[in-house]
């Protein structure tokens, strides 16, 4: 049961904000993607009843045996003023088809007046790095015919704690600052929002109060899980997610399994899986297995987290990539478009074909020679930027 019919990969948003992919590249019907021995039910939850075991939506209720909450989460506005009012989110597909509008929009306006257009990112997790390094490059391109607004477009991507979110190794992370920075993206780490305004972002800098001027505001800082959950009587983990066991079962609710953004999974070290793709895509196949087990009466095995790496795209610039125990940094000399295989290793799921990667998957495949990647440690990052060859 889904609100949509359709399933979205949401790795690659950033190219429909950026006219590199249609939302049909990034949106698979659900009707297609799942097997024919699987009924699909397009309706909206609005409650769910564990005790009673129904779940209630608007097209009527639904009596179950087992359950799987996969509700996902929502943008986490953490109560900031203005921030629900005047920043953009960057999560489902019209978000990235209205957000792609605004900027077109403001860009004219800017030109208008003969003033360059001012973007902030709020949030350097690896959505706002990935989006702010997408954002500049796609405004400053001349293919933008945007002219003077265009060229002179500044980006700035603000951060509460004092490093990016995103990569997590100390070496990625410094490349992805330097390859920002050389890019003249706009870093402000260690300053929390405290506010946003029609015009502006507001910023703590120690005691004072710091606006940053802004056309557009596009809020990446953090989600929380779908408000669904807040109701059910189960007992919650970090940032409100759904505690469940290392099987994935709710306590107190055998028959319930809760996974991916929802849900907040033991990793068997103390600590809680991160919110991504790679932990719901293990997850989900983790949770058809121990329904079968429960089916057939025997208990579920723990859930067993495998990372595969992690790839963080800088728009035409290059990417950062640690995988199979190698740290890289890549990037394409004085080239337009992006370079590798990414969308499958963004969900950790290297090499495999996917049916729901449709037409982008085809896209995103290495021209060979052009492509430089290196690991990091051996060899230095080199920006062939053309802003960088001229400075
Ligand atoms: C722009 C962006 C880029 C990302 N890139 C990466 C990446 O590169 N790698 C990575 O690992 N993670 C990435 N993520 C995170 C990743 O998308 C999530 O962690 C993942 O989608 C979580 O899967 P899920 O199934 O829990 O939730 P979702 O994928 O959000 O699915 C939840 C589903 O529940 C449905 N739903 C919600 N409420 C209702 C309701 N009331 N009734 C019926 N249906 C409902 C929704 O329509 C949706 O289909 C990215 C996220 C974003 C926003």
């Amino acid at each position: 049961m889904d609100r949509n019919d359709f399933f979205l990969f949401t790795p690659l948003l950033y190219e429909v904000v950026t006219g590199q992919l249609k939302p049909e590249h990034v949106a698979r019907p659900l009707g297609r993607l799942v097997p024919r021995t699987v009924a699909f039910v397009q309706a909206t939850v609005q409650s769910v009843d564990l005790r009673s075991r129904i779940v209630r939506a608007d097209h009527g209720e639904l009596r179950y045996d087992f359950l799987v909450l996969a509700l996902g989460s929502e943008p986490n506005f953490y109560g900031i003023p203005g921030a629900e009012q005047y920043a953009l989110t960057f999560k489902w597909l019209p978000d990235a088809l209205r957000l792609r509008q605004f900027v077109l929009d403001r860009l004219e306006q800017a030109r208008h007046i003969g003033r360059a257009l001012r973007i902030t990112v709020v949030g350097a997790g690896c959505t706002g790095v990935e989006l702010a390094a997408d954002l500049h490059d796609w405004v400053r391109a001349p293919a933008a015919g945007q002219g003077a607004a265009a060229g002179g477009s500044r980006v700035v991507l603000v951060e509460a704690m004092p490093q990016l979110l995103c990569p997590t190794d100390p070496r990625l992370m410094r490349a992805t600052v330097d390859a920002l920075r050389s890019r003249e993206i706009e870093l402000r780490l260690g300053a929390p929002v405290e506010a946003v305004q029609p015009d502006a972002v507001l910023v703590r800098r120690g005691e004072v109060r710091e606006p940053i001027p802004a056309d557009v505001v596009v809020w990446t800082a953090g989600v929380r899980p779908n408000p669904l959950v807040q109701q059910l009587p189960v007992p919650f983990g970090p940032g409100g997610r759904v505690r469940v066991e290392p099987t994935l079962q709710v306590p107190g609710f055998p028959e319930v399994l809760a996974v991916g953004d929802v849900a907040a999974c033991p990793d068997l070290r103390g600590g809680y899986l991160p919110a991504t793709a790679q932990v719901a895509v293990q997850q989900a196949a983790a949770a058809a297995r121990a329904l079968r087990a429960l089916v057939d009466g025997r208990a579920p095995q723990p859930f067993r987290y495998r990372r595969k790496g992690e790839i963080l795209g800088l728009g035409r610039m290059g990417a950062v990539a640690e995988a199979f125990g190698l740290r890289l940094v890549g990037y394409r000399p004085g080239c337009s478009g992006v370079w590798y295989t990414w969308p499958g290793c963004r969900t950790g799921e290297i090499g495999r074909p996917s049916r729901g990667r449709g037409r982008g998957a085809t896209r995103w495949v290495p021209r060979r020679g052009k492509t430089r990647i290196s690991e990091v440690g051996r060899t230095e990052y080199v920006d062939q930027s053309p802003a960088a060859r001229t400075s």
